[in-house]
């Protein structure tokens, strides 16, 4: 029976709070962790199937990574296929489609050539492809009337590697194979929300409606979410939150496997792509969108409260968006986004992006995704007045952790959970088995995550 009482506690059940659970419960001699989950089941926001691209970022066809950057979602990126490879329910959690990153014209065809250059050495599997090789992996998007394009184009892909993943199925096998774990209290609270969290003594009290559970250590893995409860401890004043949204629209079945686009480095969020959705055959599923809402939860208003508390408009957060919205590009792709969802006019306006993919697609082959797509809880840094585009982490250095994970935070899961599992064993004096860690989920990559970063930005992308 619960003690209520933790070495560890965890809040938020996605893919980053039940990861961590796995991590923490399998290769550290953390005895007595927790997890609680306001929802009734792990992973029922961003985590979700559906709210996400579901896509394995390896960083090779990222056209906003550099290679730096690429080479550390690579690690993340392995670690998750070391892990979800060797489940018994693998089918559910990972999969294996072709990808490849379309350049159209001469510019980005060029810049196509470039990038081979010097993520090949790095990517064995990465082939350059042509308008011909193209048509042999995805006819749709080299072909217009049974004849090649007349555009140039170009791809940069491979076709043989696992790329995509269904971060619930994870979350859930996660929760699974932590409960199995031997000589362990492993305890599971779902439908408790946690409302607040206070410090006494050496200990973190930590309230739901109605119990109020202590914990030696504590991480916060509830999105926005987590900014507000880290605002609560007073730490992370320095950043407010901006959400931005992604919405989804279908076709019939077009693509073979992902189609992502160039990257316009003037834009904050990644181009749209096209792929398969792992749980709705017979479709593709083209975006998504990136439009700012002021909720922390998408298509649930009763998080604007939330939103509002830790938005905390002032004159530096003015400036942030006034630096956003003064870049022309940038300007118009935000108004185009929140064109993007009004009925009628946003299949106009998307279907002339999307044939940039394939260019015979019809407008009456796309549909709007109903309640598809989550929120990245993009964070402001006010001290530096910047958006901050990846994962960001308050570490208290008191035992508390708090993480916001926009993209490709389901990537990184374990990664980010590998970083937070040293820094509370380190903080509880307890060690971790780094023979295991090695041998089951890094591999030949010996390099461990042991970075110490107060806010890391990988650069997002969906
Ligand atoms: C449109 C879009 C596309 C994306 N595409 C990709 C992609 O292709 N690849 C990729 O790697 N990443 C992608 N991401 C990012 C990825 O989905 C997230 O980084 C990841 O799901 C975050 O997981 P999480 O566990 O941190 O957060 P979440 O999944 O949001 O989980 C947070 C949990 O905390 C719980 N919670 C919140 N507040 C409380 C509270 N007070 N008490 C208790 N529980 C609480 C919530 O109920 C929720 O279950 C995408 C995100 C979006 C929005």
């Amino acid at each position: 029976m619960s003690s209520n009482q933790y070495d560890l506690l965890i809040v938020g059940g996605g893919v980053s709070g039940t990861a961590l659970l796995y991590m923490t419960a399998k290769y550290t001699d953390i005895k007595r962790i927790g997890l609680i989950e306001k929802y009734a089941a792990p992973a029922r926001v961003n985590s979700l199937s559906s709210n996400n691209s579901q896509t394995l970022h390896c960083g090779d066809i990222e056209t906003n990574y550099t290679l730096d950057k690429a080479l550390k979602v690579k690690r993340a990126a392995s670690m998750l296929r070391n892990y979800a490879t060797a489940q018994p329910d693998i089918d559910h959690i990972i999969f294996k489609y072709p990808k490849m990153v379309l350049a159209v014209g001469e510019n980005e065809c060029e810049q196509m050539r470039e990038r081979f250059k010097i993520f090949s050495p790095h990517y064995p599997d990465l082939k350059l492809l042509d308008k011909k090789a193209i048509s042999k992996i995805e006819p749709a998007v080299a072909l217009k009337d049974g004849r090649l394009r007349e555009d140039e184009v170009l791809a940069l892909g491979s076709t043989d590697e696992y790329t995509a993943v269904n971060f619930e199925a994870l979350s859930r096998s996660f929760v699974r194979q932590a409960e199995k774990i031997e000589n362990k209290e492993i305890d599971i609270h779902f439908n408790e929300t946690v409302t607040h969290i206070k410090i006494e003594k050496d200990r973190f009290l930590v309230e739901t409606n109605g119990i109020c559970y202590q914990t030696k250590s504590l991480v916060v893995c509830a999105g926005g979410h987590s900014l507000k409860l880290a605002h609560d401890l007073g730490y992370g004043l320095h950043y407010s939150c901006l959400p931005v949204a992604g919405s989804y629209y279908f076709t019939p079945q077009c693509l073979n496997g992902k189609v992502y686009t160039v990257q316009n480095d003037a834009l904050p969020f990644a181009a749209i792509h096209g792929d398969p959705d792992v749980l709705v055959p017979g479709s593709t599923r083209f975006g998504p969108t990136a439009l700012v809402l002021p909720v922390l939860e998408r298509y649930n208003l009763k998080t604007m409260p939330e939103f509002l508390q830790i938005f905390k408009f002032d004159r530096k957060v003015a400036k942030v968006l006034w630096d956003l919205l003064k870049v022309r590009d940038i300007r118009n792709y935000m108004f185009k986004n929140m064109l993007f969802e009004i009925p009628l006019i946003r299949k106009i306006l998307f279907l002339k992006d999307v044939r940039k993919i394939v260019p015979a697609l019809k407008f009456k082959d796309l549909t709007f995704a109903r309640r598809v797509g989550g929120i990245r809880p993009q964070l402001i840094d006010k001290v530096n007045a910047k958006l901050l585009m990846g994962e960001a982490k308050i570490d208290t250095g008191i035992g508390a952790i708090f993480n916001m994970t926009p993209s490709p935070g389901g990537t990184s899961c374990l990664e980010n959970a590998e970083i937070d599992m040293r820094a509370i064993a380190g903080f509880l004096n307890l060690s971790v088995d780094e023979e295991s860690i090695k041998k089951d989920l890094l591999g030949d990559d010996v390099q461990h995550g042991k970075e110490d970063f107060p806010g890391r930005v990988i650069s997002g992308d969906d």
